[in-house]
């Protein structure tokens, strides 16, 4: 399928970026045939793959690079009283191999021989995998600094390492040279839209495990907004194709000091610090901010800042930890300082409406954010405050503001 500009309405056949600089889209957003998602035959054997009707890539399943990745499992976590969709339960560990899984499916049929792609974390693992898989060669650029033990994963994928100096900005300029050069093809978890394909295909398996009903609120960890985005499009589509009736507000969980959707909603004040346990999301200049800032006024969504010490607070808290190592969480995940986890929050009483006993969904990601205290409010009183409102999400609207991060998690109620 071809890509367009939103911006300018140019199209390509293939391109990493438009020529006027903006990030591409699919010139379409495939739907499936039938009315209702029970004349479909949605068969989680096939992993997301079983979502083919509504991706734009894959016709052909001889292309698909795939390792069974999807259908990762929700669990009900009472303590918050909540549910969490537990993303990192997939091959390299995170929700990127939904990325992944789309964009080397791509590079196949646009027939690359070699990849590249910027980053340390979890998309250069997932990447570097997928290509291991589709038997095309991969280069991941990353800081020269970077531990060695954070690039194991992409080393032992057999994709090469490039190491260097500079910014991490550096890092991504030094990785679109080889793209403009000719040397390789992008597989940008930040600008290729089928890794945001991919990423949607979270939203299909909620709505799935969810009898086809769409929660209120999705939580999620909000750095360059691929799974952000993907969920954004994938409840969109689901709605677009008449299988679900609304799309849920989308909030999201930035961290302090890296901040700028959250800036941008609440002011600069509202997103100082240095959250550098949340290293995962720590993008100053997302690739698609307008996307995102788009995403959340059509969903009445919210974005906000964490503190270091409330997500660190978050990870030691026992007992939510205790109920999902219960239900399976990888001990690798245990061991590095956390549970990520994901909820869903029973949605109370609303601009004067009754509570309608609905829920909204969480996710996580590898390296973990712990997302919002369910039952607490976000809303501002002063400083330092710590009212809960006995609405659960009710300060989840457009008018949130952001408390100091001690009351917006409320860690008293939680530091047993
Ligand atoms: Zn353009």
């Amino acid at each position: 399928m071809s890509l367009r500009c939103p911006a300018c309405g140019d199209s390509y056949a293939d391109r990493w970026r438009c020529r006027c600089g903006a990030p591409l889209e699919f010139s379409d957003q495939p739907l499936p045939p039938t009315e209702t998602p029970e004349d479909a035959s949605i068969d989680p054997r096939n992993g997301l793959w079983t979502f083919e009707d509504f991706l734009p890539v894959g016709a052909d399943p001889s292309d698909r690079v795939t390792l069974g990745e999807g259908y990762t499992p929700m669990v009900d976590v009472p303590e918050w009283d909540a549910t969490f969709k537990l993303e990192y339960v997939f091959p390299t560990g995170s929700f990127k191999d939904r990325g992944a899984t789309a964009t080397l499916t791509r590079a196949m049929e646009v027939g690359a021989d070699r990849i590249v792609e910027d980053s340390s974390g979890n998309a250069g693992a997932a990447i570097a995998t997928y290509a291991a898989r589709a038997g095309i060669d991969a280069e991941i650029y990353v800081p020269a600094g970077v531990k060695e033990s954070k690039v194991k994963a992409i080393r032992r994928a057999g994709a090469d390492v490039v190491r260097v100096e500079g910014s991490r900005e550096d890092v991504t300029d030094a990785c679109i040279d080889a793209v403009t050069d000719g040397e390789a093809w992008y597989a940008s978890h930040a600008w290729n839209p089928a890794f945001f394909a991919g990423t949607a295909t979270m939203a299909y398996e909620i709505a799935h495990q969810r009898d086809w009903s769409v929660p209120d609120a999705v939580v999620m960890p909000l750095g360059h907004g691929t799974m952000f985005l993907g969920a954004y499009g994938g409840f969109r589509a689901l709605r677009d194709a008449g299988w679900t009736d609304r799309v849920p507000k989308l909030l999201g969980a930035q961290a302090a000091g890296y901040a700028p959707i959250a800036a941008e909603l609440h002011g600069k004040d509202a997103v100082v610090g240095d959250n550098t346990v949340a290293d995962g999301i720590q993008i100053r200049q997302p690739v698609q901010k307008d996307s995102i800032l788009d995403a959340i006024e059509a969903t009445d969504g919210d974005a906000i800042a964490l503190s270091k010490e409330a997500v660190a607070s978050e990870l030691k808290t026992p007992p939510p930890r205790r109920v999902l190592h219960r239900t399976d969480v990888c001990s690798r995940t245990r061991r590095s300082g956390g549970v990520p986890k994901s909820g869903r929050h029973r949605v109370g009483r609303r601009r004067g409406r009754p509570a309608l006993g609905k829920r909204a969904e969480g996710v996580a990601q590898k390296p973990s954010v712990r997302l919002m205290r369910p039952k607490r409010p976000l809303r501002s009183s002063a400083p330092g405050a710590d009212s809960v409102s006995p609405s659960g999400l009710s300060g989840l609207s457009a008018s949130t503001t952001v408390r100091p991060a001690r009351s917006q998690y409320g860690h008293a109620s939680r530091s047993s």
